[in-house]
């Protein structure tokens, strides 16, 4: 379709192009110097020990889990309104993902509700920080720390949010972020585990190119070395093209929060005038990194709603159905509607009106003339 205004735009250019021309002119197109540079950089950024930068999120979680042990017979407690990677992430393990249901009012994994999931076989814990704000974490370290868990954090949305004046990552085994092409720092396919652990960072640079050590960057720097194989690793690494596309944004990190957060405001603003329609809420202490800008209607009128503004040209989207409403993970797990009823609600109900920073104030007026118009629609039919 084509869209006059759609879902995401990314906003590299210039800079991304004199980047990825000097990876060209060196001699090393993978994993080499800018990815070093890339990890000392988002450590520094998230304020952690150790960055390792993978070719994807969904790596970045599934290399999380080998890390920490957790394979078949672990169960990992996670939620429901996410996207599927966080769950496959669990299964390509070899572990049971377990579903706890989320809070009304943010969509985040309900802390209060993990303890009654835990069994004999629970190992882990996988919030997603949904939207780009930070899951209660003081809560899920409470539990964690009461029933020796590890707590991996799916930051996919949230690589500029904090809680309480902390980051993703703090206090949990590692926190997982995503460059994947919509998200608000981008390579087109990218990802990253944050972590203040030595030694998993350790086996996650082991892990992320075949268990080889010494690495070709090593082998590049230091000369010909036999290189062995101590653990069947996977191919994760980051090439020095997507971490020169990255280094290259993180001067507008800060710029373009800043353009997301006056969209949220503008935003949240007007839908507080358009009656039947609502906003998710942000919690006192909270850093939103406004990936997504979700709203909620009745179940009823969703679709149709979502329709009338592609019709009008603007792209939306549905973050999330619940992943248990999904055809494989419900024929392999078997979990009823009822069983997590706020994250079915809000599956219903929700829907994303477009959110980034190339956004115009005209695109922004169109966004909410559209959907005032939507809703006045469905009052007077
Ligand atoms: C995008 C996303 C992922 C997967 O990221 P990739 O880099 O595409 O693997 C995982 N979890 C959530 C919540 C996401 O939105």
């Amino acid at each position: 379709m084509d869209w006059d205004i759609p879902f995401f735009r990314h906003d590299l250019g210039a800079a991304e192009l004199d980047a990825v021309r000097e990876v060209l002119a060196g001699p090393v197109l993978t994993t080499g110097e800018y990815v070093e540079r890339l990890e000392v950089e988002l450590a520094a950024l998230l304020g952690r020990r150790h960055v390792v930068a993978l070719n994807s999120c969904t790596g970045a979680l599934h290399l999380s889990l080998l890390a920490s042990g957790i394979g078949p017979g672990s169960e990992v407690i996670t939620t429901p309104l996410t996207f599927i990677a966080t769950t496959l992430a669990i299964v390509h393990a070899g572990a049971r993902p377990v579903f706890v249901d989320v809070e009304p009012d943010t969509g985040n994994l309900d802390a209060s509700r993990i303890e009654r999931a835990i069994t004999a076989r629970t190992r882990a814990i996988m919030p997603v920080h949904l939207y780009g704000q930070m899951c209660d974490m003081s809560a899920i370290h409470d539990v964690a720390q009461r029933h020796g868990l590890t707590v991996i954090e799916d930051s996919a949305h949230c690589i500029e949010g904090q809680r309480a004046g902390k980051h993703p990552g703090d206090g949990s085994a590692a926190a997982c972020f995503s460059f994947y092409a919509s998200k608000n720092l981008t390579c087109g396919e990218g990802g990253a585990v944050a972590t203040d652990d030595d030694g998993l960072a350790r086996q996650l640079r082991l892990l992320r190119l075949h268990g080889m050590t010494p690495s070709s960057a090593e082998r590049y720097r230091d000369g010909f070395q036999h290189w062995d194989v101590l653990v069947p690793g996977w191919k994760y690494n980051m090439d020095n093209i997507h971490a020169a596309l990255l280094l290259a944004q993180l001067p507008r990190i800060e710029p373009g929060l800043e353009a997301r957060e006056r969209i949220a405001r503008k935003y949240a603003a007007a839908i507080d005038a358009i009656p039947g329609v609502q906003c998710m809420v942000t919690r006192p202490g909270v850093v939103h990194a406004r990936h997504l800008f979700p709203v909620r209607v009745a179940a009823s009128a969703r679709d149709r709603i979502v329709q009338a503004l592609q019709d009008d040209g603007i792209g939306v989207g549905v973050n999330y159905r619940p992943v248990t409403t999904l055809t494989w993970v419900r024929e392999h797990y078997g979990i009823a509607d009822a069983d997590l009823p706020e994250a079915n609600r809000i599956g219903n109900e929700i829907f994303s009106l477009p959110i980034y920073p190339r956004l115009t104030e005209r695109d922004t007026d169109w966004v909410i003339d559209s959907l005032g118009h939507a809703l006045d629609l469905r009052r007077t039919a």
